[in-house]
């Protein structure tokens, strides 16, 4: 837990969110501010600040939140949708816990 993390906040239920799921290791909650019909960011519990943060340790906390997505999607029935990860400020990243996009539905503009 990463003290002034807003991410880490709503994983410590410190702060509202509405959560669709959660695991021991795994957070999705519905983004604030949607882009998309269906906008979710999904995230490891444990605080890493970016992909360029990842270390190989991480590779199968990795592959659970692409899993996990699948999972959510299965679940609402999604025709379709897209998996996001903006990288750093010149990637669009603007909160520094790495989190998936899942976006589904008609795109107002990229998240
Ligand atoms: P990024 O630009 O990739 O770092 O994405 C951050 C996302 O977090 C944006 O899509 C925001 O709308 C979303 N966001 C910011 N604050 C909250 C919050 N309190 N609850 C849910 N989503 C949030
Ligand atoms: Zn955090």
């Amino acid at each position: 837990m990463m003290a002034d993390c807003l991410f880490c906040k709503i994983i410590k239920k410190k702060l509202p969110s509405d959560i669709v799921y959660e695991s021991d290791s795994v957070i999705a909650f519905k983004d604030i501010n949607p882009k998309a019909p269906v906008h979710l960011l999904i995230l490891p519990k444990e605080h890493i600040p970016s992909v360029n943060h990842l270390k190989k340790e991480d590779r199968e906390l990795m592959g659970e939140l692409i899993l996990v997505a699948q999972k959510i999607a299965k679940e609402k029935k999604l025709k379709g949708y897209k998996l996001i990860i903006n990288v750093g400020r010149g990637g669009g990243q603007l909160i520094d816990h790495l989190h998936l996009h899942l976006l589904s539905g008609k795109l107002l503009e990229l998240p």
